[in-house]
C-alpha cells in the first residue's frame, strides 16, 4: 500500500503512520520527495482498508498498489529516482555514457580505453573482471587484479567504474573498487545475490535476463530495494527471440514501457543487444530517442583481438562517431549528453 502525504505534513503525523503501519505488520519504505512524502507499505496484509488512513491527520491519500512489485512502481516517487554518484546523475535528464571493453585484459588494454572513453565524453568506464562466460573454456577474467587496473585507470581520467558481481561473496571486495556494482543478464534471477546487494549502500545495475519480462526485470530490482538500497539502475540489453540475424533482439520499446511504470532510470546497452559492432550505433541512437537515461557500451582499441565479444566492441572512431550522433539525438528530444 501507498500512502501519501500533506504537503507540509509534519514529522510526527508522518511517524504516526509509520507506527500504525509497523503495528499492522507492514515494513515501510519512506520516500521524502520535495513537496510530498510518501510511505510504501510492503507486507502480506490484506484486510485493511485505506480509507482508514486517509482519515488520519496529514494524509493525503491512500492506495492499494496491485501491482508485484512496488519500491520499483512509478507510484512510489512519481517524480523519478536519481542515481546520485559524485557528480555523475543517473535519470536527471543527461544521457549518462558507461563505456568501455567487454573483459579486462591487462594495464595497457584497460589505461588505453578509459583515455578513449574519458575523450569521447563518457563518464563511467565498464570492464569486466569475474566473465558469466557460456563456455567454462573461454578466459573467465582477471579477477581483483582486473578490479585494480581498471580502478588505477579510472581515476586517472575522473571516471566511475562499473564492473559485474557473479557472486555475493564477491560484493565486500568488490565495493573497494566499483562505483556501479552490475547484475548479469545471467544473474538478473539469482535471488540470494540480489538480496545481498540490497544490504549494501553502493548502486546496482541489474541487466535484464535473456528471456525475462518487464514485470520479471522489475521484480529483481524491488529484491534490492526490499533491502532499503534505493539505488537501482535498470538495463535493457536484448532478449533471446526467434531471430538470429542479431545475437539478442534490442527490446527498445522496453525503454518508454520501464519508464512508465518505474521510477528507476534505464540505460540501454546495445553491444549485447545486437552483438554486432556495425548495428550498435543505429541502437544506441534509437535507445536514446526512446529516453534511455543511459548507455552501457562496449568500446576496445583492438576488437579484433579482444578476448571477449569483439565483434560487438565499437573501434575508438566508431565510439567519436556514437558520441556525435548521440548529441543530436538527445537534443532533438530536450536532452543533453
Ligand atoms: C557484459 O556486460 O559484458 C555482459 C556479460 O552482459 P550480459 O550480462 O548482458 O550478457
Ligand atoms: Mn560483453
Amino acid at each position: 500500500m501507498l500512502v501519501v502525504m500533506e504537503q507540509g505534513a509534519t514529522e510526527p503525523q508522518i511517524q504516526h503512520i509509520i507506527d500504525r503501519l509497523v503495528s499492522m505488520g507492514f515494513t515501510v519504505h519512506r520516500s521524502t520527495g520535495v513537496t510530498h512524502t510518501l510511505l510504501g507499505g510492503v507486507g502480506p496484509v490484506a484486510d485493511f482498508d485505506p480509507a482508514d488512513f486517509e482519515v488520519m491527520e496529514g494524509v493525503k491519500e491512500c492506495h492499494r498498489i496491485v501491482s508485484p512489485y512496488k519500491l520499483a512502481s512509478r507510484h512510489f516517487r512519481p517524480d523519478g529516482t536519481v542515481v546520485k554518484i559524485g557528480d555523475v546523475e543517473i535519470g536527471d535528464g543527461k544521457v549518462v555514457v558507461m563505456a568501455g571493453p567487454c573483459s579486462v585484459e591487462n594495464v595497457d588494454q584497460i589505461g588505453q580505453i578509459a583515455e578513449i572513453v574519458a575523450g569521447g565524453g563518457a563518464k563511467v568506464i565498464r570492464g569486466g573482471a569475474f566473465k558469466p562466460r557460456t563456455s567454462p573454456y573461454s578466459f573467465q577474467g582477471l579477477g581483483e587484479d582486473g578490479l585494480k587496473m581498471m580502478r588505477e585507470a579510472a581515476s586517472r581520467n575522473g571516471l566511475l567504474v562499473i564492473s559485474e558481481v557473479m557472486d555475493q561473496t564477491q560484493i565486500p571486495m568488490m565495493c573497494d573498487y566499483v562505483d556501479i556494482l552490475q547484475v548479469g543478464a545471467r544473474n538478473m534471477q539469482n535471488y540470494n545475490l540480489l538480496r545481498q546487494l540490497g544490504e549494501t549502500r553502493k548502486p546496482v545495475l541489474v541487466k535484464r535476463g535473456i528471456s525475462a519480462t518487464i514485470e520479471e526485470l522489475l521484480l529483481s530490482a524491488e529484491y534490492v530495494m526490499a533491502g532499503g538500497n534505493y539505488d537501482v539502475i535498470l538495463c535493457e540489453r536484448g532478449i533471446r527471440t526467434f531471430e538470429s540475424y542479431t545475437r539478442n533482439t534490442m527490446d527498445i520499446s522496453a525503454i518508454p514501457v520501464v519508464k512508465s511504470l518505474s521510477h528507476l532510470p534505464i540505460v540501454a546497452d546495445p553491444s549485447h543487444g545486437t552483438g554486432r559492432r556495425d548495428k550498435v550505433i543505429p541502437m544506441a541512437r534509437a535507445a536514446v530517442a526512446a529516453g534511455a537515461d543511459g548507455l552501457l557500451v562496449e568500446v576496445h582499441q583492438d576488437p579484433d583481438h579482444a578476448l571477449s565479444d569483439g565483434a560487438q566492441s565499437l573501434k575508438p572512431a566508431q565510439f567519436e562517431e556514437m558520441m556525435q550522433q548521440i548529441r543530436i539525438i538527445a537534443s532533438a528530444v530536450g536532452r543533453t549528453v
